[in-house]
């Protein structure tokens, strides 16, 4: 086995798993070339398949000795048409065709809409997309026949259908849960198995958040994706409910002007990043890595700006998931990040957006840690943490060197997998009083390979021990 050495850049990579890459080989060689947690679909693959890679990243995690994060990706309601008679069709500019509620394939004249509150939803003159934005269809007509309700669409932009292929209505509310039959299903079985992030599809509401809540019930943490233009309308809502959020280009940037998407990011991840909840910048970030063994350019700047915007952690899709090249496209963005967090540029970005924090002891202790940590060279910032609060809170600033988090909690350790610059390790012996782990921590970052005799680094912990939210000690030690 390769020797593990901790990661030499703090923002972090999700990267989804899939016929590319769930065998124990490729899994193990992504984790290594920098993979910190891992997306099961639940858009895709059986319960089988998702378990048997659950078993193969937690026999990895006992091999390294370093807990990795695994995030269920619920499906949510995703909106699709029906099948057609022949499998697919062509579209051209200026068809007329039909959806309706009649559930028989279709063909190039009408096809089967299985969504009734979506069509009630639609309005004449608006438009609506297809197959990921590459149909574009304006709605002509709107009537009622013996199925149910249906409309007339033109084709502005042709293109291939097949079956139950997606559907995208940008900026209208549908009136349809967060939550469907089968993510319900689907959310107890990854619970099952014990994943560490759930991560909902489609959320419109603080109500949607708050069901996910109440069905998994404190058993893993929950990421909101932000898929819909209604969800950034509720964002501060939606963020103070969330453990953490996705920024899910892929439908965001369906539904809402391909323009919009830069400032959408910049302001979502400086929001996020100041409640101090994970913010995962997703989807396409490589996406020519699918098929190609290098970036475009304009990819590269892609994941550097989600670094530069101060994200916890970007992510792979496909690049990953069905890709050519999995393990290639993780080595790429390892670069990527770890290049970009280098330039003093970054620094001061990270520097300057800085959250004022007044009046509150624990982020005053945190804040100073930081400016400890700088002003002596520190090697790490080492935080004993039960519930991760004072990891988080410590990521929230940004700190150059690795946040080491030693909680007695294996699942705290892997949810930080996705929060920045955490370097999370289980250390059940922690208990009791503060004064015994300064020769603990010395150990434990001296076998992480983050410090070495002489080196410093710089505790912070909330004493006593097991009440969480109070971060009210700061400590300087040497490695030795
Ligand atoms: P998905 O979500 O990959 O599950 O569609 C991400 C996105 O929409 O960007
Ligand atoms: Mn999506």
């Amino acid at each position: 086995m390769t020797d593990l050495q901790p990661r030499n850049r703090r923002t972090k990579i999700l990267a989804t798993l899939g016929p590319a890459s769930n065998t124990a080989e490729m899994i193990e060689s992504l984790f290594f070339a920098g993979v910190d947690i891992f997306r099961l679909n639940f858009s895709h693959g059986d319960h089988q398949m998702h378990q048997k890679c659950v078993d193969i990243i937690r026999a990895l995690e006992e091999k390294t000795g370093r807990p990795i994060g695994i995030l269920a990706d619920m499906q949510g309601p995703k909106l699709r048409i029906g099948k057609f008679k022949d499998g697919s069709i062509m579209t051209e500019r200026g068809m007329m065709m039909r959806f309706d509620s009649n559930p028989e394939d279709g063909d190039e004249s009408r096809v089967y809409l299985p969504h009734p509150q979506v069509i009630a939803a639609l309005e004449i003159g608006g438009l609506f997309f297809l197959n990921d934005g590459n149909v574009r269809c304006r709605i002509r007509e709107k009537g009622e026949d013996e199925h149910g309700p249906y409309v007339v669409a033109e084709i502005r932009a042709g293109g291939a259908l097949s079956d139950k292929k997606g559907l995208n209505v940008p900026g209208a509310y549908i009136d349809i849960p967060a939550l469907t039959e089968k993510d319900k299903i689907d959310l107890e079985a990854a619970l099952g198995m014990g994943v560490d992030w759930i991560a909902q599809s489609f959320v419109q509401t603080a109500e949607d958040v708050k069901q996910a809540k109440a069905l998994i019930n404190g058993r893993a943490t929950l990421m909101v994706k932000l898929e819909k233009p209604a969800a950034l309308e509720n964002l501060d809502d939606i963020i103070a409910l969330a453990d953490g959020v996705m920024l899910a280009r892929g439908d965001l940037g369906v539904e809402i002007p391909p323009e919009d998407v830069p400032s959408v990011q910049k302001h979502v991840v400086r929001q996020v990043r100041a409640s101090g909840k994970p913010i995962v910048v997703a989807t396409q970030m490589l996406e020519s890595m699918v098929t190609s063994s290098r970036p475009t350019r304009a990819e590269a700047s892609d994941v550097a700006t989600a670094v530069y915007d101060g994200a916890d952690a970007v992510m792979l899709s496909a690049e990953t998931a069905s890709g050519e090249h999995p393990l290639r496209s993780v080595e790429m963005m390892d670069k990527i990040c770890a290049r970009t967090e280098d330039d003093d540029i970054y620094r001061s970005f990270m520097d300057d957006a800085h959250v004022e924090t007044i009046g509150n002891p624990s982020d005053a202790i945190t804040a100073a840690a930081q400016y400890v940590a700088d002003d002596i060279e520190a090697k790490a910032i080492v935080t004993y943490t039960c519930s991760g609060a004072t990891a988080l809170r410590m990521a929230r600033q940004r700190p150059r060197v690795p946040i080491l988090c030693l909680s007695p909690e294996l699942k705290v350790a892997r949810r930080l997998s996705v929060a920045y610059g955490v370097h999370g390790v289980h250390a059940p012996e922690i208990q009791g009083e503060f004064s015994g782990p300064v020769p603990h921590a010395c150990e434990i970052v001296k076998a992480e390979k983050i410090a070495s005799d002489g080196d410093r680094f710089v505790m912070t912990a909330g004493v006593p021990f097991g009440i969480s939210g109070t971060t009210n000690i700061l400590r300087i030690a040497e490695v030795e």
